[in-house]
């Protein structure tokens, strides 16, 4: 007997177990099926569905709303229902299940407030909140027609069906919101990859259709585009420049012919620096062999203000290299030609003004003095001129010779003399170093002091200072440098035209004030001569304060080496 009322149990427990977990797989079913399901009516009907299934109720409903402060609406009932279920009011058991987020199952009563008797359609209800991270989105309402005792697996139940419920809406809702937002960024990315293709299509049609040659490089010089033109320059193909490293590919030459030490490219000062440069000296070299004298501008591409690569554009330049060539040429032949007739007519003038062939009367002596005055000038120009064709027709030639830097810069002054005096200008020369001869190029050494001494006595208001440092500096027993420092308290260099203060015929602003003689030319030969011999020139400038210019020359100290 014992046995048989042991079993008995038993056989009920395991009964109600494997009804629980039938319930629970409905609900599991139900969750799993709502995730595929687009459509949040028939995510709720399933659930509600279940639920009746769960609890053997009789028809439901299910009051919704999408956010929290809109209103409730009735979003699904079970077909057949015969009264019109109402929304949560302000006392009823659904605001008191939406207020609590509490489920509440029991007896239907008939309500004082409620127009309706619903007791005429139940007798037990379900209210189920379905509630998501704190927020109430909706009841689930479940109805029984007959009085339901509800056991405590059934209240478990009851929660475990709105909170399922509620998650697969939440997931529902968030898919659909996940979707919209989706087709929304695609429709962006549509519009913008649109936009962008044109752009490109824009982009390459400028690129290729530019009369210049244009190759960009990433950041370590791979060639990642070429334009038509530079296969038209250049006699290479695409296929033969693209992803080569335009340093190793397309070596830069000189005039000379030799190869451009890579640091020193355009383009590599752009990748490094990020710096524009722009050139006129260099050549490529095409595919024939033919070097090709280019206008080169290299600029780099940066992201973010990160460099990434950068682009060189060039322009075949032979013709214009040619009709420089013959501009040079012509100025070289017509200096030669007057500098003969110039020397002539400053010769026979000096004697006549010294009176070596007759007496002149003031009047005669003023008027040959201009007439001097304005010669020299002219020899002067002519010089300039020739200097300038040799620099560009490269047919300057260093010659060495003994130089003594103490009587050159004394020459100079001495040539000044009357201008120095007539503005009481102060000049002090100081020399340091060991020796004061040396091997140079005689013409570039007193063309540099020429021009750096007459510029600070040019470019100096009257009482001004002016001082010279020379200074031979031993490196070894053959090399020295020649240091040479020429400062002045003048009107000094603007700072907007210092950069451009070393280019041919460049004369700056303020010099007009002075009413100073001058062709730009001086600065222009100082430094192309200094450096063909391997120096540098560089100057500091304040406007009104003064101008001081730094140049270092190597020379050879052997020769006759004299104490200073
Ligand atoms: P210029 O024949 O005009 O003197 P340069 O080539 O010698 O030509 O000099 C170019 C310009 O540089 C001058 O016109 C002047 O504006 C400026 N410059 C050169 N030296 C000085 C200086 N010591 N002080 C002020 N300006 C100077």
């Amino acid at each position: 007997m014992q046995r048989r009322v042991t079993t008995s149990s038993s056989a009920t427990f395991i009964k109600t177990i494997m009804d629980i977990v039938k319930k629970i797989n409905l609900l599991n079913q139900a969750t799993f099926d709502s995730v595929k399901q687009s459509d949040i009516v028939k995510v709720i009907e399933r659930f509600t569905k279940t639920g009746l299934k769960m609890l053997d109720g009789d028809f439901g409903y299910v009051f919704w709303r999408k956010k929290k402060g809109q209103a409730y609406q009735l979003i699904y009932q079970t077909p057949g229902i015969t009264y019109k279920p109402n929304p949560p009011r302000k006392r009823g058991y659904n605001m008191l299940v939406a207020k609590t987020h509490r489920p509440y199952m029991g007896i239907v009563k008939k309500e004082r407030f409620s127009k309706y008797d619903l007791t005429k359609y139940m007798q037990s209800i379900v209210i189920i909140p379905i509630a998501y991270r704190k927020n109430i989105y909706g009841n689930m309402v479940l109805c029984f027609k007959k009085k339901h005792v509800f056991t405590k697996e059934e209240r478990n139940l009851t929660i475990a069906l709105g909170n399922a419920t509620a998650q697969a809406l939440a997931i529902n809702q968030f898919y659909s919101e996940l979707e919209e937002l989706v087709a929304k960024r695609t429709a962006q990315l549509k519009a913008t990859n649109a936009s962008l293709e044109r752009d490109k299509a824009e982009d390459e049609a400028i690129l290729t259709s530019i009369g210049q040659g244009l190759i960009a490089t990433d950041r370590q010089g791979e060639i990642i585009f070429i334009n038509p033109q530079v296969e038209q320059m250049l006699g290479w193909k695409e296929d033969d420049i693209l992803h080569k490293n335009i340093f190793q590919f397309l070596p830069l030459l000189t005039q000379s012919g030799q190869t451009l030490p890579e640091e020193e490219r355009p383009i590599h000062q752009s990748l490094t620096q990020g710096k524009k440069v722009t050139s006129r000296n260099y050549y490529y070299i095409g595919k024939s062999g033919k070097m090709i004298p280019l206008s080169i501008t290299s600029s780099p591409v940066k992201l973010n203000g990160e460099i990434i690569g950068a682009i060189e554009v060039f322009r075949d330049i032979t013709q214009e290299k040619e009709i420089d060539q013959a501009k040079s040429e012509l100025i070289s032949l017509v200096s030669h030609q007057l500098r003969t007739p110039l020397s002539g007519i400053n010769w026979y003038v000096e004697s006549l003004i010294k009176e070596e062939v007759g007496h002149l009367n003031p009047e005669q002596k003023k008027y040959l003095s201009e007439v001097y005055r304005a010669n020299q000038k002219l020899v002067e120009l002519v010089y300039d001129f020739l200097n300038v064709s040799r620099i560009e027709l490269g047919t300057f030639n260093i010659k060495l010779s003994a130089i003594n830097i103490h009587s050159v810069c004394q020459g100079v002054l001495d040539e000044l003399q009357p201008v120095i005096k007539n503005k009481h200008l102060k000049v002090k020369t100081r020399y340091t170093g060991n020796r004061n001869i040396f091997q140079a190029d005689h013409k570039v050494i007193t063309i540099v002091m020429q021009n750096l001494i007459t510029n600070a006595v040019k470019y100096t208001r009257p009482n001004g200072n002016i001082d010279i440092l020379i200074k031979i500096k031993l490196k070894d027993k053959i090399s020295a440098i020649l240091s040479i420092i020429v400062s002045d308290n003048g009107i000094g260099i603007p700072q907007k035209d210092q950069e451009k203060i070393f280019s041919k015929l460049f004369r700056a602003d303020n010099i007009k004030t002075l009413d100073a003689d001058g062709t730009g030319l001086g600065l222009y030969i100082v430094k192309s001569f200094i450096e063909l011999c391997g120096g540098t020139i560089r100057f500091r400038s304040r406007e009104n304060h003064g101008t001081k210019f730094y140049v270092d020359i190597p020379v050879s100290p052997s020769g006759n080496g004299k104490t200073a």
